[in-house]
């Protein structure tokens, strides 16, 4: 009860946007069962890490964070807790060469850490479970929180703000050969529009504050666009009669984003309701990967350049002021030069707004694992650079262009570089700076764009407030 270090806790995300949610959920609920967060790790009675293992560089950085905790527990106690798609893809590795993990949660038991934590009667509870293993600690690992069995979708993933990430979808039935996702976060999952809807109307009422309540909420999943809610009394409920169900409830100006695109399962359907309604921002993230068909294929991404080209040709002419943005991959097995000169002209054709580049790194268990890993590190990495210099000119030429317009912002906080300019960013995800008081943060704003600051906007602000 003295102990003043009792139910404090620190928490590390590493990953994607989902993880970022999920995390949100974990303090959500960590806060609402009195635990406390604190100013640096060796203030905290428990240690959170929440894992990703999308590349390999991902897992170093942690096995580096794992390293680091170990030496702290030399010097004082505390619970050290591994979540996530690490804790999932390299359970054994890690109960043998981190012993120092008090606790592995998978995927699919995340709901389950704040009650183990919380009551010690669990974890021996668990144990128990666990068939009395000498080691209980061991069996209490083992037993648990690593479990596949069913997905199970919290009620909530945000404490409070004006932005707010919200999961639709976990999981993913692609098995692009380079990537682990579907094999840690297991087959689609869709989430109920019941639940859904409800967690949107909790964040426009925020519990027990005077806060200025949500004013963007981006909907995550790998695959957005095969959403499919299946009821228990039939019928189904496909992405766009999600959205169409989800803008009504909207209160006063709130914007509404979505990740990721398959650009294989993209609907026309869904093309028409962007252009047609304004809470959906005009900002659609395409991850092409590659610009060569035979890469493309031997990635299992399942649509071809052409497809692809095409796609954005109908996006672009339906939602003239849409802002078109990618993932790329370089460096799969077997990628020749003339490959990769084909990403660099499809990059140049389609004038991405901007590109996440990624360097492939072969992931066992993966299909494209099974393949020689033939284009040399120093290879990548020169490939790669090109590709970031020619995306950096392409955004500048895109950015260039819309200097003089007036746009919309939505006020996120301070800049960085200047405690007296803001940061907002624009409906197309791009950032803006401009002159103004912290006191609009949270809020809309109408700017016109002035100048770059490398690919960042300088604006001056024209109206202030939400309208
Ligand atoms: N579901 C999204 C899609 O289909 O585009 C992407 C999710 S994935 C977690 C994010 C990005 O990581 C991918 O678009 C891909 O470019 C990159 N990625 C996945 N596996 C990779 C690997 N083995 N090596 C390097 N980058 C990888
Ligand atoms: Fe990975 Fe492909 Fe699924 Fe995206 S769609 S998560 S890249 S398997």
């Amino acid at each position: 009860m003295n102990d003043p270090k009792r139910k404090t806790y620190w928490l590390e995300t590493y990953g994607c946007q989902m993880n970022k949610a999920e995390s949100g959920y974990l303090e959500y609920e960590l806060q609402s069962h009195g635990w406390v967060p604190v100013q640096t790790p060796e203030e905290a009675q428990t240690v959170i890490l929440n894992t990703c293992s999308v590349r390999k560089t991902a897992e170093d950085r942690i096995w580096g964070r794992l390293g680091f905790f170990k030496a702290q527990k030399k010097n004082h106690t505390f619970r050290l807790v591994l979540m996530g798609c690490m804790s999932e893809r390299l359970k054994e590795e890690i109960l043998n060469e981190a012993p120092h993990v008090d606790l592995l949660v998978g995927n699919f038991q995340k709901h389950r850490l704040v009650d183990v934590l919380d009551h010690e009667d669990a974890f021996s509870e668990v144990a128990a479970e666990a068939g009395g293993r000498a080691d209980p600690q061991l069996a209490h690992q083992e037993a648990h929180l690593i479990d596949p069995g069913e997905y199970r979708f919290a009620e909530r993933h945000s404490l409070s703000g004006f932005q707010a990430f919200l999961p639709i979808m976990h999981g993913c039935n692609n098995f692009c050969t380079y990537c682990i996702v579907p094999y840690v976060r297991g087959s689609e999952v869709s989430r109920s529009p019941e639940s859904i809807l409800a967690e949107i109307l909790r964040l426009q009422v925020p519990e027990g504050s005077a806060g200025q309540g949500i004013r963007e909420i981006t909907l995550l999943g790998q695959n957005v666009n095969s959403y499919l809610y299946r009821a228990q009394g039939g019928g189904t409920l496909t992405f766009p009669a999600l959205l169409r169900r989800i803008v009504p409830v909207l209160q006063d100006r709130t914007w509404l984003r979505f990740l990721t695109s398959h650009p294989k399962d993209m609907s026309d359907e869904l093309i028409e309701l962007i252009a047609a309604e304004p809470a959906l921002c005009r900002h659609i993230h395409l991850p092409v990967q590659h610009g060569s068909n035979r890469i493309l294929q031997a990635m299992g991404r399942k649509y071809t350049r052409e497809h692809y080209l095409d796609l954005v040709e109908r996006i672009r002419k339906t939602i003239p002021e849409v802002s078109l943005t990618t993932d790329i991959l370089i460096g799969f097995p077997g990628e020749g030069e003339e490959d990769y000169r084909l990403t660099l002209e499809l990059m140049q054709q389609v004038q991405f707004e901007d590109a996440f580049t990624y360097r492939y790194n072969p992931r066992e268990g993966t299909r494209a694992f099974e393949l020689k890993d033939d284009v040399p590190e120093s290879l990548k990495q020169e490939r790669l650079s090109e590709v970031i210099d020619l995306q950096r000119r392409i955004t500048r030429e895109v950015k260039k262009g819309k200097l003089g317009r007036v746009v919309e912002v939505l006020i996120e906080g301070v800049s960085k570089k200047n405690a007296e300019e803001l940061l907002a960013r624009t409906e197309g995800d791009e950032m803006v700076v401009f002159p103004g008081s912290p006191k609009r943060i949270g809020t809309f704003g109408r700017v016109r764009l002035q100048s770059l600051r490398g690919s960042t906007f300088r604006a001056e602000i024209i109206e202030a407030g939400d309208f």
